[in-house]
């Protein structure tokens, strides 16, 4: 994997190397047949991993963050770094260091990066996609909203990969999991094995969702 090992230890972000490590594996295997997404680039240690699997495979990553933080990492609350503060705008602005990110990684001609809502990227999308990783708001209707935007766009074969799933409540929030068994019981989905709190989800083929015309199957 052509992935600096200095740039992912200093790139800023809550995704574990071997989770990491995993989206670069499962984006390997796809990332041929269709564009990859995620949502919730932040500072771009997920796009790393993703990133490097899309360029060996010639294929696209778009990631999609709006870049003024997630309710945690306001100032005040338990996930704000000072570092992704913008006293320009008096905002936090995490754009720059992901653009910066993308740079160094040698990647700009790969990842594509999408500032706003994930519902807004939704809004007119319509090409079919090989992985969706959602890393983005915990709170539920954020989380749910990603899940509805994007995991109908999925082919089949593709993968569904969401982080901080912890099926114990006492461990963390429960949105990740929430829409994550949503995702199970709606039976279009296999579950494969998890890495630490990286849930994988693998979409069934012959089975249709509304929005597509049956040629696209
Ligand atoms: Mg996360």
């Amino acid at each position: 994997m052509e992935i600096d090992k200095e740039l992912l230890e200093n790139t800023r972000g809550f995704l574990g190397h071997e989770e990491g490590m995993r989206l670069y594996e499962l984006a390997m295997d796809v990332s041929g047949r269709g564009p990859c997404l995620e949502v919730g680039s932040y500072c771009g240690k997920s796009a790393l991993y993703l990133g490097a699997a899309c360029r060996k495979n010639s294929g696209v990553l778009f990631s999609i963050d709006h870049h003024r933080g997630s309710e945690e990492q306001q100032p005040g609350e338990g996930y704000f770094d000072p570092e992704t503060w913008d006293p320009k705008t008096c905002r936090v602005d995490t754009f720059a260091l992901f653009r910066q990110t993308l740079e160094k990684a040698g990647l700009e001609q790969t990842v594509i990066p999408m500032v706003c809502s994930s519902e807004t990227a939704a809004r007119m999308w319509a090409t079919r996609l090989s992985l969706v990783f959602i890393d983005g708001g915990h709170a539920f209707e954020t989380a749910f909203a990603d899940y509805n935007a994007w995991a109908t766009h999925l082919m089949p074969g593709g993968y569904l990969a969401i982080h901080d799933i912890f099926k114990n409540p006492g461990e963390g929030g429960q949105a990740p999991y929430q829409i994550y068994s949503m995702a199970l019981a709606s039976g279009l989905f296999c579950e494969l094995s998890m890495t630490k709190t990286l849930g994988v989800l693998r979409r069934l083929s012959g089975s249709r969702e509304p929005g597509f015309s049956p040629e696209q199957d």
